[in-house]
């Protein structure tokens, strides 16, 4: 479960593309990094879109209320902004991907512009430096469309898009996968799995001596987030339990999680976590920055730079 539904009835949005620079002229010249002792945290964009609240489950009047959020998270209370991006994290010399691209396959993967959007997704990828044949490990928080973990071929076929990097999710996402196999993205990651290219992991499981996978629920039940502990300081990946920055300043159940009100507990648990000694938290569908500190009574979350 997801913005998914949203996504798809906001179906005016597009791609903004830069009339000159920027990923489609391959010309990336500034990324972001956020270096968290040795690890390396970076965020390659293929896109942000602006979208309505109800895109990410806010409502005009929830994001009116925030104004702190207003020049990044979005640009007015009826723009929200939402990212699509590859998180590479770079740790002992392993390259890991994060949440690539998902949450938009109605967008982004289905029918013929699948393979222009991947061709150009990749390009961005590979301009900011990266090559796919070297990404040792893809992480999923949990599974919510196929995005650009696969690459689908002329006939409709997925293949791994990092064709080196097992994809790791939880067993209890596995499982849930396993019995929504008619759903397409469930059956994009079916497919990889009996190409061997799946491993299913119980968690808490370490990618890293500094980056390790940890259980959360609430949005799915196999939902993981992701810990990058380095040199004294830390970063959390909270996958979707914020699919915008501002839910995390909203104190409601909000329908996008399978568990509403396990979600939102969840997501204040990390928050106040990470507010213990100003870890970054990050959200892979947050635009740019797309990592913010947190502050807490009331909740800000404060872009990262
Ligand atoms: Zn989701």
């Amino acid at each position: 479960m997801g913005p998914e539904t949203a996504f798809r009835s906001a179906g005016t949005a597009k791609p903004r593309h830069r009339a000159a620079g920027g990923w489609e002229d391959g010309d990336v010249t500034t990324l972001p990094h956020f270096d968290v002792g040795t690890v390396r945290l970076t965020r390659v964009p293929y896109f942000d879109v602006t979208l309505p609240p109800d895109a990410v489950a806010l409502t005009e009047a929830e994001v009116a209320a925030l104004p702190w959020a207003v020049g990044t998270w979005c640009a007015s209370p009826t723009e929200v902004r939402v990212g699509q991006v590859f998180w590479v994290v770079e740790s002992d010399g392993r390259t890991i991907v994060v949440d690539p691209c998902c949450a938009s396959d109605a967008f982004l993967r289905t029918g013929a512009e699948a393979r222009t959007h991947q061709d150009a997704a990749f390009a961005a990828f590979r301009a900011a430096g990266f090559d796919p044949d070297a990404v040792d490990t893809v992480v999923m928080s949990h599974l919510d469309g196929i995005g650009m973990n696969a690459l689908v071929d002329d006939d409709g076929r997925w293949h791994p898009a990092f064709p080196n990097a097992p994809i790791v999710l939880s067993d209890v996402e596995w499982d849930k996968t396993r019995g929504r196999a008619d759903n397409p993205d469930a059956g994009a990651l079916v497919a990889l799995h009996a190409q061997g290219a799946v491993t299913p992991v119980p968690l808490p499981h370490r990618l890293t001596a500094d980056v390790e996978m940890v259980a959360s629920g609430g949005h799915t039940p196999g939902h993981a987030t992701v810990v990058v502990h380095s040199g004294g300081a830390r970063a959390l990946f909270l996958g979707h339990l914020a699919v915008s920055p501002m839910q995390a300043a909203v104190a409601r159940p909000v329908a996008l999680h399978d568990d509403p009100e396990q979600g939102g507990r969840a997501l204040r648990t990390w928050l106040e976590d990470a507010a213990t000694d100003d870890a970054l938290v990050i959200g892979p569908l947050w635009p740019a920055p797309g990592a913010a500190h947190v502050r807490l009574d009331p909740v800000e979350l404060v872009p990262a730079d």
